[in-house]
């Protein structure tokens, strides 16, 4: 099993990341359909959660869906040193190894890195916060449902785990249930085929805090839709707590039954929008401070340039470059970490791209001609746009340094790579340099 993952992960990955990510990994158990990976470190454990435990478990389910065997795989993280989760687990059931104990989904812990703690508060998301503070101080009360709704990597799932931390703080036997709307669903279907609906309804509308992710995937699922309406219902009536999440308002979830779009507003609906710059930065700072890596400051600034409408994406871009430094056994700098980020963004289909478009463009651009930009006069208005279209070049094309020199004139491979250093460095803090890259990457892209 193990090997096929590997297999299809190598057809999926570049060679760096199969490398870092998945050769340092190892299998260390698989039972119950749960599978253990063991990775070395808390960097390691993040990625996989982040980016490879949802593809893995849902190669390993195709695997046992083509065997007829069951097909929901729980994909279980651990450190080098830590106990077996499975055996904690087993230790704990009455009747270990018996699928049937496993029909829903228990395993409704939650990520312990999704605290309040955890989570820095800006512009985007200060409304959800403390809406999400205000319920958890008082489950069932006056925010009910609490409704979040935003784009991608915004820090909804995260807003909705600490609220369970912090009910559980002030009242350990509280009962949470976090689940996504698909394993509601598949709960509930599970629960029919099996004649276990009794079982269903105790497991969902039996708890304190129901949080469900995710909810626009109950679009076009009518059944699931009737179940939850009912659950919602019970739980309700009994002020209970209802926590929902969906990428946008439930009255533009389209195909959702308008009873229930009516029940969702009932209570309080928080956007969250993408993080300012400042944010960024911040979240940044956190991340670093609780992996124990070391950045500088300007490398921050720089990340923060590069993303800006995905908190995974930024948290991933980091941890991406302290990798990279890792592998190339070098301090984080900002150039290091343009290197690093730098197929990441290629991957952005520029392919195509050449490098006398990119000259045209920027020499256009900046009233020069490409002739300018191929020559050699140390003029700051021509040295600079040269460096730009230098740092693009390297930025946008699979060309390698000597062949950036090349097309330049004929110059040096270390020119290349401190224009592009410069230029990089520079983009963390300067402003206009920041929107003539910017103009410049969005012209190319055309
Ligand atoms: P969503 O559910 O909105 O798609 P997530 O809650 O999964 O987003 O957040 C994506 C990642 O970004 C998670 O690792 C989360 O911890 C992190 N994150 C999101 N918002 C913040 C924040 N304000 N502070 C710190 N980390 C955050
Ligand atoms: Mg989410």
């Amino acid at each position: 099993l193990w090997q096929y993952l590997c297999d299809e992960f190598k057809k999926s990955l570049s060679e760096l990341s199969f490398n870092t990510w998945i050769g340092s990994a190892k299998p260390v158990q698989f039972t119950d359909q749960t599978f253990v990976i063991e990775v070395p470190s808390q960097l390691h454990r993040d990625y996989w959660s982040n980016n490879l435990l949802a593809p893995a478990s849902a190669i390993l389910e195709q695997v046992l869906a083509a065997q007829a065997l069951p097909t929901t795989v729980n994909v279980l993280i651990k450190l080098k040193n830590e106990a077996n989760p499975l055996s904690d687990a087993q230790a704990t059931s009455p009747t270990p190894g018996q699928a049937e104990t496993k029909m829903f989904h228990h395993d409704s812990q939650l990520n312990e890195n999704y605290t309040f703690d955890r989570f820095i508060v800006g512009k985007g998301n200060q409304l959800a916060h403390a809406a999400a503070l205000a319920v958890s101080e008082e489950p069932g009360g006056l925010y009910n449902p609490l409704f979040f709704y935003g784009g991608v990597g915004l820090g909804k799932t995260h807003l909705m785990h600490a609220i369970g931390h912090q009910v559980l703080q002030t009242n350990p036997t509280a009962k949470i249930k976090y689940v996504t709307s698909e394993a509601f669903a598949n709960d509930f279907i599970k629960s029919i085929q099996n004649k276990r609906q009794e079982e269903f309804r105790q497991e969902y509308r039996n708890v304190d805090v129901l949080l469900v992710d995710d909810i626009q995937f109950f679009a076009d699922k009518v059944g699931t839709q009737e179940e939850f309406f009912h659950t919602f219902n019970t739980l309700y009536d009994n002020k209970k707590q209802i926590v929902l999440s969906a990428d946008r308002l439930p009255n533009e979830i389209s195909k959702l039954q308008a009873r229930l779009v009516s029940r969702f507003e009932w209570g309080l609906p928080v956007d969250i929008t993408p993080p300012d710059y400042e944010t960024r930065i911040a979240i940044l700072r956190n991340k670093a401070k609780a992996e124990n890596m070391s950045i500088p400051n300007d490398t921050f600034s720089y990340v923060a340039g590069q993303f800006d409408s995905n908190i995974r994406e930024l948290e991933g871009a980091l941890v991406r470059v302290q990798a990279y430094a890792n592998m190339m056994n070098q301090p984080v700098s900002t150039s290091l970490a343009a290197e690093a980020l730098r197929n990441l963004k290629g991957n952005n289909k520029t392919n195509l791209l050449s490098i006398s478009i990119i000259q045209d463009y920027v020499a256009k651009y900046f009233h020069l001609t490409v002739k300018d930009l191929k020559g050699r006069k140390r003029v700051k208005q021509i040295v600079v746009p040269r460096q730009i279209a230098m740092y693009l070049s390297r930025e946008l094309t699979d060309a390698s340094l000597p062949k950036i020199g090349e097309e330049f004139g004929g110059k040096d491979h270390t020119t290349v790579i401190h224009a592009h250093t410069k230029i990089a460095e520079q983009l963390a803090t300067d402003r206009d340099l920041q929107k003539q890259i910017q103009e410049l990457k969005a012209q190319l892209k055309d």
